[in-house]
């Protein structure tokens, strides 16, 4: 039998048959993992604690079938359980895993998207946030900041820098906006025969170059200084929009 050992990120887990789980993880190396823990239910397991989601791991795994790994030690390095557990942040976080979940094949090498939901995870673990009665600010932001980065690694992210339709320059005009009709950019002229009604501005152009510039933390302080209104737009658009590949890709 031969082993692999990983770093990884576990982003679900589910009972299977009476004692054992079956865990999806992220890792750097070998994209997203589904494997088999037996007997992680049972209470003196030795995984036990280890497989919460969005928990930090190290994972020692063999191959059983093509599909499904074989589970063989999980070490515990860090926890976020008591941050994605919170019922208001829960749906950010669900969103996050499904997402990864959806977009990533196994066998695959994403280590910048290990890099990146990684510093996200520090980022929300560093946030304050107290008992709020609504969902904070910086929760959203970072959920903009990670889709943002899911578009641009999986190439869907639309090219900013000509029309789709007339293929013309667009200019660093103030007026400049810009349409998109699923994947594809379109100027106001081109819009209409592209049936794209989607407008963003040159302040929502701006927050894409934040995101891909700066770490989630540094988007984070810039976007709730100035563009928090525009962020709250953006985030209805590229959920649509992950939600377009993910129909896609199912
Ligand atoms: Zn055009």
């Amino acid at each position: 039998m031969f082993y692999y050992e990983t770093e990884a990120i576990v982003l679900s887990s589910f009972p299977l048959a009476e004692a054992d789980k079956v865990v999806t993880f992220l890792t750097p190396n070998y994209g997203v993992l589904r494997g088999v823990a037996n007997g992680a239910r049972n209470v003196k397991s030795r995984f036990s604690g280890t497989l919460e989601p969005f928990s930090s791991v190290n994972v020692t795994f063999s191959h059983r079938e093509r599909e499904l790994v074989r589970i063989e030690k999980a070490e515990l390095k860090k926890s976020y359980f008591h941050l994605v557990s919170k019922p208001l942040l829960l749906p950010y976080f669900a969103f996050i895993a499904d997402t990864l979940i959806s977009f990533i094949p196994q066998g695959v090498n994403e280590e910048t998207t290990y890099r990146m939901v990684k510093a996200c995870l520090e980022t929300a673990s560093s946030l304050n946030l107290p008992n709020a009665q609504s969902v904070p600010n910086e929760m959203k932001l970072l959920t903009l900041y990670f889709g943002i980065w899911m578009l641009k690694l999986s190439g869907y992210l639309p090219n900013w820098k000509y029309c789709g339709g007339c293929k013309k320059r667009f200019d660093e005009d103030y007026h400049l906006r810009i349409f998109i009709n699923n994947f594809n950019a379109f100027c106001a002229s081109c819009r209409r025969a592209e049936k794209a009604s989607t407008s963003l501005n040159k302040e929502h152009l701006e927050i894409f170059r934040l995101a891909l510039k700066l770490d989630p933390q540094n988007f984070i302080k810039n976007i709730e200084g100035n563009f928090l209104k525009e962020a709250s737009y953006l985030h209805g658009v590229i959920e649509h929009l992950l939600h377009s590949v993910k129909e896609g890709i199912e």
